[in-house]
């Protein structure tokens, strides 16, 4: 004879949280709708499978340090003629491009959304079960320096590989100085076909030597990173500018 009264620590035990919450009130919901034996095992399952799709995605968000705000709804298409609207919510609502460990690479003059765009992406994947790493690029890269210093750049190089897509924001920013520019250099060919990276930029690739310390360098770091990529650019002006010159009119 089955000890029932054991069920709540049974189910703690096999990490069946949703279920140790439900199975009592879904129990009398059964029996008022005459369920089977079986289908009342399949709701059970299926209401557990959902809470731990949500808590995962829960978990990646938090992972990922997404600004939570920066997601396509919140783009205004109508301020950014330039940005193809079709072409920026395929990359974020089909990850077969983060699955082919392609990158995507996002060109344009301050203020016009680039960091916006990559985040809303970047959300769009979690969506889609992908993990995500959201970082000013001048962030990774000292963090990177002090492993490389360390000796320890492998495995910091690593840790990083569990996230399908890395969003490197303001790549320009990077400083010029032998070790940081190495430690971007070898992120980005550890990070050659086996996983993408999303990059915003300021400065378009013919200003790259002011970012890696030599030509070569530059050349092998843009040659890797434009192979399985799309190259997204906007023009126009500053969002920011353009509310500001906005308010004043009103005001
Ligand atoms: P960039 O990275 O190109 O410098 P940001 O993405 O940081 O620009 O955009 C600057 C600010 O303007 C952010 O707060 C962003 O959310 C907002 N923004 C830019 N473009 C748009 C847009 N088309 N619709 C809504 N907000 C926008
Ligand atoms: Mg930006």
């Amino acid at each position: 004879m089955a000890n029932v009264a054991a069920l709540p620590i049974l189910l703690k035990e096999l990490h069946l949280g949703a279920m140790a919450r439900q199975w009592e009130v879904l129990q009398d919901e059964a029996l008022a709708n005459h369920w089977t034996l079986a289908h009342y095992l399949t709701v059970l399952c299926e209401n557990e499978v959902a809470h731990r799709h949500t808590q995962r995605l829960q978990r990646y968000r938090q992972e990922s340090h997404l600004p939570a705000a920066k997601t396509l709804s919140q783009f205004d298409f109508g301020a950014c003629p330039q940005a193809n609207s079709t072409q920026l919510a395929q990359l974020a609502h089909n990850a077969d491009w983060v699955e082919r460990a392609d990158n995507l690479l996002l060109f344009g003059p301050s203020g016009v959304g680039k960091t916006h765009l990559a985040a809303a992406i970047g959300h769009g994947l979690i969506e889609q079960g992908q993990r995500v790493y959201f970082t000013p690029t001048t962030q990774l890269v000292q963090q990177l320096q002090v492993a490389k210093r360390e000796l320890k750049l492998p495995e910091a190089l690593a840790r990083l590989d569990k996230y399908e897509a890395l969003i490197l924001d303001d790549i320009a920013y990077v400083k010029k100085t032998e070790m940081e520019t190495s430690a971007l250099f070898e992120l980005i060919a550890h990070r050659y076909e086996s996983g993408s990276l999303i990059i915003t930029s300021n400065q378009p690739f013919s200003e790259w030597d002011s970012i890696f310390s030599d030509n070569m360098m530059t050349v092998a770091a843009i040659d890797r990173l434009v192979h399985h990529a799309q190259i997204i650019e906007i023009q126009g002006e500053s969002y920011r500018k353009m509310q500001s010159l906005r308010r004043k009119k009103q005001g």
